[in-house]
């Protein structure tokens, strides 16, 4: 398989100039190295009819290409129920009956870190878990034997985080996000992952999860989100934040481009004209605020 990078996309409404500004690194990352570059929907979850669609139009009006067909996750149901089989058989998972509320108000296991699952039923009888599934259907929980796993990556160096019994498939059917990626990297020949740094925290769940099932790790870089003027987390309802909106407001697809790529400091341009200069080590490592982009003679 080639080696490939990816933009890996949740259909639930359109992108915004924070995640254009990712696709375009993803971008340039995968072919600055000679690799081919994979778009993958994200649809098992929160997918808005139309939503794909408008994504992939907005990708390519930036210049943002990509090889192949569109991969779906809804496709892909049998490869992560085989995955899941896999941990099975190697007694590598099992059934958790709790709802959401339960495990807030769970008292933490000793020692465990903020945020795990405090394992209410990692040790349940199979006569309790008969009980507890005639009133709920089980979720499917990873039985980890650690408690965290260090990842490298190329902006943030090395990097320790959390490893407990996550959730592989939820109760009502529907494959984790953490297993779906793991499997589609791996069997899409991904070795480059680069996405938002809000993902970083999940990183090494997968890296981990990616061990148990033999499947390499690919090469990770998380960058840095785009903030709106307060700090928070770009969010649709910041304003003219999609490119139909800034079309709007008369600042056409190439005007954005070139306002993301001046925010990592290069120059503007059609994509493959930057390639010659992009350079992983100079990128920005702060967030960047979104003021917007000025209106000739503003
Ligand atoms: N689908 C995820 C998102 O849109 C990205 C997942 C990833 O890149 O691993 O936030």
């Amino acid at each position: 398989m080639t080696p490939a990078g990816r933009f890996a996309p949740s259909p639930s409404g359109e992108l915004h100039v924070g995640n254009l500004r990712t696709a375009i690194l993803a971008w340039l990352f995968a072919r600055s190295t000679g690799r081919q570059f994979l778009m993958r929907v994200e649809d098992l979850d929160r997918a808005r009819a139309g939503a794909e669609a408008e994504q992939l139009r907005d990708l390519t009006a930036i210049g943002v290409g990509w090889d192949g067909d569109v991969v779906r996750q809804t496709d892909r149901g049998p490869r992560y129920a085989d995955a899941i089989s896999r941990l099975s058989a190697k007694g590598l998972t099992y059934e958790c009956f709790c709802t959401r509320r339960e495990i807030q108000e769970a008292p933490s296991a000793p020692h465990a870190p903020q945020g795990a699952y405090p394992g209410t039923c990692r040790g349940l009888t199979a006569a309790e878990r008969d009980l507890k599934r005639a009133v709920r259907p089980a979720a499917i929980r990873l039985r980890s034997a650690v408690t965290e796993a260090t990842v490298h990556d190329v902006l943030h160096g090395s990097y320790t985080g959390v490893v407990d019994d996550f959730v592989l498939r939820r109760n009502d059917g529907v494959t984790a996000y953490n297993l779906a990626v793991v499997v589609d990297d791996a069997e899409q020949g991904i070795d480059q992952v680069v996405r938002g740094d809000d993902l970083l925290p999940s990183t090494p769940r997968q890296a981990y999860l990616a061990s148990l099932l033999n499947m390499p790790s690919p090469e990770y870089a998380h960058v840095p989100l785009v903030l709106n003027a307060d700090g928070a987390r770009l969010a649709k309802r910041d304003g003219a934040v999609t490119l139909a909106d800034l079309a709007l407001a008369g600042v056409t697809a190439d005007r954005v481009r070139d306002a993301l790529l001046g925010s990592l400091g290069l120059p503007a341009g059609p994509l493959d004209q930057v390639l010659a200069v992009f350079d992983p080590a100079a990128l920005p490592r702060e967030p960047w605020v979104w003021r917007g982009v000025a209106l000739p003679g503003a």
